[in-house]
């Protein structure tokens, strides 16, 4: 089990797809480069209907390289203990 958890604040985020392009697990979907998310399954997050979304968190390897992508703080890692 995780020790933390990906969140998003939908009412932060203008959708810009910083977070789908520098997450390195969406980025192993080629579909994903200079664009808002894949359709593909596999990827952690993307942009759908102008804002971010969380597609499958248990991907996620708790990097935070989407955090650090995100110019609004619209996304956080949250540590559980
Ligand atoms: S923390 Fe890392 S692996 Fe998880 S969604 Fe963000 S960029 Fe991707
Ligand atoms: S969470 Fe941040 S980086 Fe990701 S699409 Fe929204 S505004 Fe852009």
């Amino acid at each position: 089990m995780k020790g933390y958890d990906l969140v998003i604040f939908k009412e932060r985020c203008h959708g810009c797809g910083n977070c789908v392009v520098a997450c390195p697990v969406n980025a192993q979907d080629p579909n994903t480069w200079g664009g808002k998310g894949s359709k593909s399954e596999d990827v952690v997050i993307r942009v759908e209907n102008g804002t971010v979304e969380l597609v499958k968190p248990e991907l996620c390897g708790g990097c935070g390289a989407c955090v650090e992508a995100c110019p609004v703080d619209a996304i956080k890692l949250v540590v559980r203990w």
